[in-house]
């Protein structure tokens, strides 16, 4: 039996909230999100991790923004990333998968503590595991977080899913500047001294360090998922 391809997947909090109302988790965005995940792992024979972000409920800056301190801001944006981990784990188990999500901040009634080897051990067993809680450390994202782990788990690829309608790596942003265009493939050095913003920098220099290609692409888009995980040229390959 071969190997199967084991791959990190990181979406923002914000994909699960409502572009139409105001609701800050919207179950059929959630579904979507699901539904799609699914398929992709079923048809692709994946291990699949995916880490979720916290910002549709709370980001560190903010409150940093407004006088609070900022690790406990950081701490507020990570139990945020808990809340949409569960709202995931419970949409993907509708969709027949059996997940377990792991957490990086300790909270055994919830989920379980994220320890590396057994992450592994649920992706061997064909489990899809959510990572809440970033990597647990304030200061960080969970798109470092993201890249961390796929690290830790020898993942071959961090893909990294947008919502915002940027589809991939431009050479400007694309909402601000109409002359701008989409690279398919872009270097890591590139990324980092035309500041692109695909990731932050933190997130970057680590995969850049670590080997690790990153693909960003609109995760909203239908079959998107699929094609990403697919390792079909989608979006933007950073490497
Ligand atoms: N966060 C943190 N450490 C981590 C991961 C996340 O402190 O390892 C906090 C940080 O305040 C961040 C918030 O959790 O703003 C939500 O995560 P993020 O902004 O990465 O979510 P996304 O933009 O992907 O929705």
């Amino acid at each position: 039996m071969g190997e199967r391809r084991r791959i990190v997947l990181k979406m923002s909090g914000e994909a699960l909230a409502s572009s139409a109302s105001d609701e800050t988790i919207d179950a059929s965005m959630v579904e979507r999100i699901a539904v799609e995940i699914a398929r992709a792992r079923d048809e692709l024979d994946l291990e699949l991790a995916v880490m979720v972000g916290g910002g549709n409920i709370w980001r560190g800056t903010t409150g940093a923004g407004a006088g609070m301190d900022r690790a406990t801001s950081d701490t507020m944006g990570m139990l945020g990333t808990v809340i949409n981990a569960l709202a995931l784990q419970d949409a993907l188990e509708h969709q027949g998968q059996v997940t377990r999500v792991l957490s990086a901040v300790q909270m055994a009634e919830v989920a379980e503590p994220y320890i590396r080897r057994r992450a592994i051990r649920h992706l061997q067993k064909g489990r899809v595991v959510v990572f809440a809680a970033g990597m647990g450390n304030p200061y960080f994202t969970t798109d470092t977080s993201a890249a961390l782990r796929a690290a830790e788990i020898e993942a071959e690829m961090l893909c990294k899913g947008t919502h915002g309608g940027v589809d991939g790596v431009y050479t400007a942003d694309p909402r601000l500047d109409s002359s701008a265009t989409k690279y398919d493939e872009v270097s890591f050095m590139e990324v980092v001294s035309k500041d692109l913003r695909v990731m932050d920098l933190t997130a970057i220099t680590f995969c850049k360090d670590n080997g690790l290609p990153i693909r960003v692409f609109d995760l909203m888009g239908a079959g998107n998922i699929m094609k990403a995980l697919g390792g079909e040229p989608i979006g933007t390959l950073v490497r």
